[in-house]
């Protein structure tokens, strides 16, 4: 039998999950002799992206693609139930993949991503102990563990409560802002979050992709709340590096042409849709701003925001067509747009980088706090409106453009901030908190910092457990 420390990682499709949990991984190598196995639930052929990624894994993390599930009966369903059913329906192969990890090796835990919570109870099942990554920040569990509370308190849909949710350490959060699922109460997907919220008790500890200096005061609230279940903000853990040199170079190129500090860069995550109309408006509002953008465009969805968050990249074939007539040709003294994916990480970490218009997902957040990057605030889906919420009214790092009537952020809104941002008074003092962020969080993840002291706390946890 092998005798490192063995951890089982159960990411979940998506690489906004996938991408900080790897990271995770890569971590722990360096604090301790761990073995680390991923276990990869999916639907199909797995994408490119995320092969470069796994390809790209020091020796000691291995990984194992599961036998791929059915999802037929649920073609138009909401990306987060396909998730949450892709993973229930490969517990099976799972249970099967760990039963022979224990056979072999020393495995001490099994780190779920929350969309796999079922899979919580196969560990138990096992001996194993259970573990959560929750990929974002501690108001966004907060909301998650105290809504069956709120589902006792509250009559009507949150998005009509006349005053916003109050949670113990956060900011108040406007019912409209809640995440998803929580937008439809009759949906079997709300029902999906509360039993979520009630099996996350199940684990032994939380690992949170935070940091004390960021929202220390909904952690310790936390802390409070849940005696029994240990909290662990290790963060922030950013993508380190990129997953494929060549790809991206061309962005990287224009960048070093441009002034230190001017370019915005525009990008709303690794699966985030405008509908049309929006689109339009925001080549109108980068144009008319007048200043310099780095834009990766994304085919536009009439639908869902989130309609590319499971697809392939690579097969989104001519996004640029649906830009306005003429806009590359108005616009090549002044920007770039690149089809679909950039190499966002080296993008934010370039000197020209001066401002960052994203749709908040949770890594991109962290990314552009690394990186001092002050943001515009555009939200799309999932926890994104908490996290602007987060950014704007309490962290006071970034601006949020306003909808119109027609629910379309205009033109005219769209280049007004984008030149409060880039060169307004406003813009400055947001710079200037960001980086003060940018400091606390490296203080964090310095060798005395709080992230490094929690993440040494649960080391020693995995470490200290008795041989059997
Ligand atoms: N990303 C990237 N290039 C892109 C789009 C996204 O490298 O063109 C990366 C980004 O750096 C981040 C992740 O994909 O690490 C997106 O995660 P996030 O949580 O921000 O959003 P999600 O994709 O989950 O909506």
């Amino acid at each position: 039998m092998e005798q490192n420390p063995h951890i089982a990682f159960l990411p979940c499709p998506g690489m906004g999950h996938l991408i900080p949990l790897v990271e995770f991984a890569k971590l722990l190598l360096h604090h301790h002799d761990f073995h680390i196995t991923c276990i990869i639930p999916t639907t199909g052929s797995p994408s490119k992206a995320m092969k470069e990624v796994l390809q790209a894994l020091p020796t000691s993390i291995d990984h194992v693609f599961l036998p791929p599930v059915s999802l037929e009966d649920l073609k138009g369903a909401k990306p987060g139930l396909q998730i949450t059913l892709t993973m229930t329906r490969s517990l099976p192969s799972l249970r099967d993949v760990l039963t022979s990890l224990v056979a072999t090796t020393r495995l001490v835990a099994l780190v779920v991503d929350p969309f796999g919570i079922d899979a919580l109870d196969v560990a138990k099942e096992l001996n194993v102990s259970p573990y959560i990554f929750y990929p974002t920040n501690a108001m966004v569990l907060s909301l998650l563990l105290n809504s069956p509370k709120l589902d006792e308190t509250v009559s009507c849909e949150y998005r009509d409560l006349p005053e916003p949710v109050k949670l113990p350490g956060c900011i108040p959060i406007p019912g409209r802002d809640l995440i998803d699922p929580m937008q439809d109460r009759t949906s079997e997907w709300y029902k999906m979050f509360l039993r979520t919220s009630k099996q996350m008790r199940l684990a032994d500890g939380i690992v949170i992709n935070t940091f004390m200096e960021l929202d220390g005061n909904a952690i310790t609230a936390l802390e409070e709340e849940t005696k029994n279940l240990s909290l662990y903000a290790i963060g922030p853990i950013i993508q380190s590096g990129s997953r494929n040199p060549v790809e991206g170079s061309d962005c990287l190129r224009w960048l070093n042409n441009q002034p230190s500090g001017s370019v915005l860069f525009v990008c709303f995550g690794s699966g985030g849709t405008l509908s049309y109309d929006q689109m339009n408006e925001l080549a109108l509002g980068l144009e008319s701003s007048k200043q310099k953008f780095l834009w990766v465009v994304r085919s536009p969805n009439n639908e869902l925001a989130n309609a590319a968050y499971l697809a392939d990249q690579t097969l989104d074939n001519n996004p640029l067509a649906f830009l306005p007539n003429g806009f590359i040709e108005r616009t090549k003294e002044q920007g770039l747009v690149v089809p679909s994916w950039a190499p966002q990480a080296q993008v934010l970490s370039h000197n020209s980088t001066g401002g960052f218009l994203s749709h908040c997902g949770w890594n991109s957040t962290l990314e552009s706090i690394m990186q001092g990057i002050p943001i515009i605030a555009w939200p799309l889906f999932a926890e994104q409106r908490m996290n602007a919420v987060l950014l704007t009214d309490d962290l006071q790092v970034a601006l949020r453009p306003k909808a119109n009537e027609k629910n379309l952020v205009d033109g005219e809104e769209i280049a007004k901030v984008i030149n409060s941002l880039m060169v307004g008074e406003d813009g400055k003092k947001i710079r200037n908190r960001m980086k003060n962020l940018k400091i606390a969080a490296e203080k964090a993840l310095s060798p005395n910092g709080s992230s490094t002291k929690a993440l040494a706390d649960l080391t020693s946890q995995w470490t200290n457990q008795p041989d059997f």
